[in-house]
């Protein structure tokens, strides 16, 4: 079993449904994570628990264990004149944003631009999508002190400063 404070290295492939890559590991050089501290997505992290080195899986996430339903009412037509005068607005374009004063930030993209309406959604890209990894283990350590007071994993060696 992984335990929480352990680091685990994995080589992944995310695809959707229909078989499409959505993402992967970069080649040689395996994706960390801290386990057990909710940095990867809790279908995942749940289904990584009872392998061990070299162990290789397919797992398929469901949005709620996943990045969540879609919620369509992060789905808003703002005015351009929200935006600062001299910002250059794309669609697909993305920007950190909180809908009240003190609620936490989160990401917005930009999906649709009319003249002087533009229409964001704060959806997580993959919310309301079923998640298809194909995962193997690559490494499993102790994580440093240092990594678990700070919730997450330092380069390799364990130092970066900050
Ligand atoms: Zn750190």
């Amino acid at each position: 079993m992984i335990q929480k404070g352990q680091v685990v290295a994995l080589i992944y492939t995310l695809t959707d449904p229909d078989g499409e890559e959505l993402d992967r590991s970069d080649a040689g050089e395996p994706f960390s994570y801290l386990h057990g501290y909710g940095q990867i997505v809790s279908g995942l992290e749940k289904a990584v628990e009872t392998m061990k080195v070299g162990d290789k899986k397919t797992v398929v996430v469901e949005p709620e264990e996943g990045y969540g339903e879609r919620d369509e009412s992060l789905q808003m037509t703002i005015k351009r004149s929200a935006f600062p005068g001299d910002a250059t607005l794309e669609k697909g374009m993305q920007f950190e944003a909180s809908l009240t004063g003190d609620s936490p930030a989160r990401i917005f993209t930009i999906t649709d631009i009319k003249g002087e309406t533009v229409n964001i959604d704060g959806n997580h890209p993959l919310a309301g999508e079923t998640l298809h990894f194909e995962i193997e283990v690559a490494e499993i350590r102790e994580a440093t002190d240092e990594e678990k007071s700070h919730g997450h994993v330092h380069g390799s060696g364990g130092h970066h400063d900050h």
